[in-house]
């Protein structure tokens, strides 16, 4: 199998069943976004324990493939992370989907690189890159407890 095809597998199977797609009733952040151009809808839910990691996180939502696909992975991979590895992740996989070839993280194993790798086709589809990043800014908004809804108009 190619990498182009795992690509499209792991994809595929994010976007079929979705992980910890469900309503928390143990959070203490939430954010919701919004993909206007494609109509992708999240609800992230965090509980962010007193030394600032992830202890759960779970999402709702609707949505194309790739932007559920992108929910699922990135909440795997956010469980148990601190706040600042948060951030560095969140900045690693933007900067990634918009112009990197490759992670620069050290924080993640190989397994984990590949799953979120598996996004960066969309680079090729400017319209599918809010897709793909409407639940990582949606994150960020939610670690900073932002009421206000993400809109992905508010980013290139
Ligand atoms: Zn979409």
């Amino acid at each position: 199998m190619d990498l182009k095809d795992l690509y499209q597998e792991i994809i595929l199977d994010h976007g079929k069943n979705p992980r910890n797609l469900k309503k928390s009733d143990n959070f203490n952040k939430d954010a919701k976004g919004h993909n206007p151009l494609c109509g992708d809808k999240v609800h992230i839910y965090l509980k962010v324990d007193e030394n600032n990691k992830i202890s759960d996180i779970a999402f709702e939502g609707s949505g194309c493939a790739i932007s559920m696909a992108s929910a699922s992975i990135m909440t795997d991979l956010m469980k148990e992370k601190k706040e600042i590895e948060v951030k560095e992740l969140v900045d690693d996989f933007l900067e990634m989907i918009k112009q990197n070839p490759e992670l620069k993280s050290k924080i993640l194993g190989e397994n984990e690189k590949t799953k979120l790798m598996s996004l960066s086709g969309v680079k090729k589809y400017p319209m599918r890159v809010k897709c793909a990043t409407m639940a990582w800014h949606t994150l960020t908004a939610a670690m900073k407890n932002a009421n206000e809804e993400t809109n992905t108009d508010k980013f290139e």
